[in-house]
């Protein structure tokens, strides 16, 4: 799956690494080796904290190329998220990728964040504007003295230090876009703000990716975009997961997990998953980002079926 030269120099990235040194998301990507990441939340009770220390245990031997921690929408979790992502830099050998977004905050909030980011040893960050706070569906206001669009963000921590900077990218347009270009050209803007690297909402159909790099590529997009995975493992909740988000849970999907009933959802929410992974690795995709949900078996799954080993060389 990868050939010598490029992992001897992903070898000596992840040795600095190990040496103590910081690594950034955009040096691992360009080494053109393919990424695998898995995004985790930061839990509210202790057996919460508990699971999330528990998965992040199981899949630690699968040597992701980073793993990231949301910001809780109203940037409600930033103790939590940099205290999180803080422990992951000091006590694992895997790199952490902080979120921040720009709900509730002044710039120089913000700034702060950032800058505690940097002094727990957390070196990468995907830049989003987050949600309103009443929910997806409300209009955006921005916070009084605080940012508007996730491109001023990626600006603000490109200035603020040595950050790697991720954005997100939207396979089915994000619910309050005009059109699938407008966001091409938001990504664009984000691109020419600094960041390296982007990770898409979830979605079903690999078609959606391709279609986005597609529409990427031809509108001077020429960072990775790395497709985002979240496997089917509870029909409700992916439902409510994909109206928040505006992801289309498309009918025929939605009708094949209907049909096997509620016995089989888990099995064919896997099964289907790794047959998206497969399609879009085999597709050229640079890798995948697993949403995990804090929880580690769905994703070993997968890598099972993958036939994917640990990525450490
Ligand atoms: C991988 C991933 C991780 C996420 N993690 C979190 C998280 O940790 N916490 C959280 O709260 N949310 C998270 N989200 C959700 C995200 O915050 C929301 O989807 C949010 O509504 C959009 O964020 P953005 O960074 O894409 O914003 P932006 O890129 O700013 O886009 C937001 C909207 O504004 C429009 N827009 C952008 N720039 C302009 C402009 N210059 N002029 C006019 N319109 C413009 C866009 O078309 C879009 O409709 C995540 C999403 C993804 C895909």
């Amino acid at each position: 799956m990868r050939d010598s030269g490029v992992a001897t120099s992903l070898g000596c990235l992840r040795g600095r690494y190990a040496a103590g040194m910081s690594v950034r998301v955009g040096d691992l990507l360009a080494t053109g080796s393919q990424s695998f990441s898995f995004e985790f939340f930061p839990p509210k009770t202790d057996a919460g904290e508990a699971q999330l220390w528990k998965a992040l245990g199981e899949l630690e031997p699968l040597a992701p190329t980073f793993v990231s921690v949301t910001y809780g929408a109203g940037g409600t979790t930033r103790d939590r998220t940099v205290g999180i992502t803080g422990r992951i830099a000091k006590e694992t050998q895997m790199v952490p990728v902080g979120h921040l977004t720009c709900v509730g905050a002044t710039v120089s909030e913000l700034e702060s964040v950032i800058d505690e980011y940097a002094a727990a040893g957390v070196h990468n960050v995907l830049a989003l504007r987050g949600d309103p706070p009443g929910g997806p569906g409300d209009q955006w206001v921005a916070h009084e003295g605080g940012l508007n669009y996730a491109a001023e963000l990626v600006a603000l921590a490109t200035r603020s230090g040595d950050f790697s900077v991720g954005v997100a990218a939207f396979p089915d347009p994000h619910p309050a876009s005009m059109s699938a270009q407008v966001d091409v050209e938001v990504l664009r803007a984000k691109q020419e703000a600094g960041a390296e690297f982007a990770i898409t909402q979830f979605f079903f159909k690999s078609s959606a990716y391709f279609q986005l790099v597609d529409r990427a590529r031809a509108g001077g997009v020429t960072i990775p975009i790395i497709p985002g995975i979240m496997p089917v493992t509870n029909l409700a909740q992916i439902t409510r997961f994909a109206s928040l988000s505006g992801a289309d849970f498309p009918a025929d999907v939605a009708a094949e997990f209907e049909r096997v009933g509620d016995d089989y959802v888990r099995d064919l929410g896997i099964e289907m998953a790794s047959r998206l992974c497969r399609e879009l690795l085999e597709g050229g995709a640079p890798g995948l980002h697993f949403y995990t949900l804090n929880r580690s078996t769905a994703t070993r799954d997968i890598y099972a079926n993958l036939g994917l080993g640990a990525t450490a060389q």
